[in-house]
Formats: C-alpha cells, structure tokens, sequence
C-alpha cells in the first residue's frame, strides 16, 4: 500500500501538466489544483491505481463537471405535473419576466410615493384578500413555515386540539406533533385514526386552549367507517370560546377544477369564508414560487406579522416578484387555467395530448402510443388518476435507456415499464419536443451489447 502510495505523482508535477495543456487559462489555477487532489485522494483509495484514461483526461473531466452549473433546466416527461425533486410549479411566463424585472434595485421595500419606507407584504396583501376573500394575509418562505410561524404566534405557551385521523406527516420531516412541538404549543389529540366528532373537540378544551388545527391529509384518503368536522363547523363551535381555527389545506388550490374530475382538495375561498385562517403552499396547484401563504381574520395575521419568526422566514424579491404575477393571473379564471403552467397541464384536453403524442411517435422510429394516465403529484389530488396518451418506446435495457436521457443536454427524465421507456407529453413543456425527439433518437443510437447496456445501467 504505502508502495503503491509513493508511485503517485505530485501535485505540481499534475498542475505542470494540466497547464502545458491549457487547462489553466479555461479554469481558475485554485480549481485545477483542487481538482488533482480529489483525483489522487481517489487513486490513494483504490490503493494507489492511476485513472483508466488517464491523469490528464481525468482532471480535464473533473475540473469540466466542476465548471458546470448545478441547477439546470430539465425536461419533465414523468407526467407528474408537481414534481417535487424537478422543482414543483413551473413558473409562468409573466412570473419570469417578474422575476428578471425584480433582480435589480426594485420596491420590494419603499413607498415610491411617500419616498420612504414600505413593507414587502404589501405587493402581496391587496391580491391575495381579494383573491381568497380574506381579511389579510401573510407570505413566508413555504408553508412547512407559515404552519409553524402561525402556531407559534397564535398557541405558544398554551395548548391545541389537533384530530387523531389528521397527525400527518406529508414527507420531508414535516410531522405535525413536531411542527407542534417547535411552535411552543401543547399538542392536545382527540378522537381517533378514523373518527373525530365536535364533542371530542369541545370535550378537549381548556382555559390553556389557544388554537384548534385542521390539517389537510394531502397525501393519503382515509376511507370506510370515517367521520371527521367540516372546518365551519369547528369554527363556529370555537368562535364563540374565542378560540382561533387554523386550516393547514396544503395546495393552494384557488380555482374549482372539479369539472376536469379534480375534486377532494379544498379551495382557499371556502375555507376562509369559514372564518378559519388557512395555511398554504404557493409552488404546489397555486402554480407559482416556492412560499408559503397564510390568509385570515385580521387578528390572526397582525400576530402572526409581529411573530419574529416571520421576520426569520421571509420570503425574498424574486419570490414576491413571481408571486404577485402568479396572483394577478387569478383575477381572471380562463387567464389562470391558461397561463399558469400547472393549471393548464392539470386541465389539458386529452385529443390534444394525444395528438402530441402522435406527432412525436412519427418522429422517432419504432415508437408507438398507448393510453395511460399522469399524476398531479405534490401530494395534491393523490388519487386522481389523468388521462393521458404516453409515447411508449421498446427496449431491452430500460434503465440503461433512461440513463442516456438523463444524459442528453438538456436531461430528460421519463419512466419506464415492462420493456418500454414512456414518456408523458403533458409535463413536456411547448418548445421542447425537439430536444425529446433529439434525446431518444441519440440514445437508440446509442445501442451497445448486452454487458454494455448492463454496465451503464450501474452508474
Ligand atoms: C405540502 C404541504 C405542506 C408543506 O408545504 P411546503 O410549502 O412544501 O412547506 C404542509 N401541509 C400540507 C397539508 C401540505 O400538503
């Protein structure tokens, strides 16, 4: 070992060389050198063996992905329209321009009139009262958040009434006894996994009451022998103890999109009108950035503004750029289900998604169409089912397939069932199909033997 470990050539003896090759004048000299020596840290791992192709060609190649930008645009072929690893709600048009707009000096917080001071809620305020009818309303960095700054400002110190049937977790660590618990509030459960009724409620309170929560099972259905509280009945029975109802609802949903079979989410409209404060995401079927939104009685936000987490938690000039444009979109219900890409993909019509996926099957060779369905995804409407018509390619090594799209410039990620690679023309975006026709004709041509199919799949 200790052998094998002297043969390793030095570090400025690899930089010389890497240099003479012009490496140095395409990256910076700090990040070549950092590059040797993670190289020779791995050969030293794997008892001191050089790189199969090279010392030159290796550093080439790490300095290369280490000049590479990160975060990049994918093309989404899942069919899942919020895909939480690829970014959930892509942007519409007009948020992005927002967004550009906003990344100079702005007014996130100056009056222009007054020429002094201003707050950044107010970009938000006014559109999101009259779009959910709330008194006022609060944007923090994502609803894991809102939850917790709501909580916190509302039952710190005191108790509150959580259902048995809604201690969730909706993935990522967010578990309501522990969103509880970091909020300074007392988790008091009632009722059971199934069935939760108003006296079970009522039975629970206690001069340490200061909140009861409903939380949206966002993720899963409970179905069967099932009785749970409709939020205005909550709310009535605990106004009149002045007990503050919050509604974690999760999805932002703020359009009915019932006639297109998506039923089972609530809207923000209706749980508001309830007199509840409603908690939500705004990248999930709200279509925008990443935030999260907090909408209700006047009383409930003016603590919850004053809370200083809301201070820690707020969101930044790009987000609030992109969500004001999100949210002008709403004054007009055929704008929104037409503008925001999740709600004009959640409503597309199935003859134009398959016609799309006709046109690209008679673009690439051996492909055909078979009917299937998509998924909203982000724990949003998780048993609606959306049909859909998939492109659907054979192939003797799926993963294999599907790593090379992975590959392609931009990537392109699909899935893969018996034998065939499938792909979803309702996540692929207009614009894009060139470069899905360019990927897959690139990776069918791409055909080795067998063990060498096999061998990519490992990667
Ligand atoms: C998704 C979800 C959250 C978390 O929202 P983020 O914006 O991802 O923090 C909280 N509650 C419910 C019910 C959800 O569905």
């Amino acid at each position: 070992m200790s052998d094998a470990r002297s043969d390793l050539p030095a570090v400025h003896k690899l930089l010389d060389d890497a240099e003479r090759e012009g490496l140095t004048e395409t990256a910076p000299r700090d990040l070549v050198v950092r590059a040797i020596r993670e190289i020779l840290d791995d050969a030293r791992s794997s008892n001191g063996a050089p790189p199969q192709d090279g010392w030159l060609a290796e550093i080439r190649r790490t300095v290369e992905s280490k000049q590479r930008p990160s975060l990049v645009p994918v093309i989404n072929a899942t069919g899942v329209v919020l895909h939480t690893n690829l970014g959930r709600a892509p942007l519409a048009a007009a948020a992005r321009d927002a967004v550009v707009r906003a990344t100079g000096y702005n007014t996130l917080e100056y009056d222009v009139d007054a020429g002094k001071r201003g707050s950044r809620q107010t970009h938000l305020r006014e559109l999101l009262t009259e779009i959910t009818g709330a008194e006022d309303a609060l944007v923090v960095t994502n609803a894991a958040a809102a939850t917790v700054v709501v909580l916190n400002a509302l039952a710190a110190g005191g108790e509150t009434i959580v259902s048995r049937g809604e201690l969730v977790e909706i993935g990522g660590s967010f578990r309501i006894p522990d969103i509880l618990e970091k909020s300074g509030s007392v988790l008091i459960e009632v009722g059971t996994t199934n069935r939760t009724k108003l006296g079970d409620y009522v039975g629970a309170i206690s001069p340490r009451t200061k909140c009861a929560l409903k939380v949206h099972r966002s993720n899963f259905r409970l179905s069967g022998f099932v009785t749970e509280v409709q939020t205005e009945e909550l709310v009535e029975t605990m106004s009149s103890r002045n007990i503050p109802v919050v509604h974690d609802v999760g999805s932002g949903l703020l359009v009915d999109l019932a006639e297109y079979g998506l039923t089972n989410e609530p809207l923000v409209q209706d749980v508001v009108q309830t007199g509840a404060t409603a908690v939500f995401s705004g990248d999930k079927l709200l279509g925008g950035p990443q935030a999260g939104i907090i909408a209700g009685p006047k009383d409930v936000i003016q603590k919850a503004a004053v809370n200083p987490f809301t201070r820690a938690m707020r969101p930044g000039k790009m987000v609030i750029a992109a969500l004001e444009a999100t949210l002008r979109l709403y004054r007009d219900r055929s704008a929104a289900l037409e503008r925001i890409p999740t709600l004009a993909m959640l409503t597309a019509d199935p003859v134009v998604l398959r016609d799309r996926a006709e046109a690209l099957a008679g673009r690439i060779e051996g492909a055909v169409i078979v009917p299937g369905t998509s998924s909203v995804g982000g724990g949003s409407f998780p048993d609606a089912e959306l049909r859909t018509t998939l492109l659907s390619i054979p192939t003797d090594h799926p993963d294999a397939f599907l790593a090379r799209l992975r590959r392609h410039d931009p990537p392109v990620i699909a899935r893969a069932d018996q034998g065939c690679v499938l792909l979803d023309p309702r996540t692929i975006q207009d614009g894009e199909e060139k470069d899905v026709v360019k990927a897959i004709v690139g990776a069918q041509g791409h055909r080795g033997t067998g063990a060498e199919e096999a061998g990519e799949a490992e990667e």
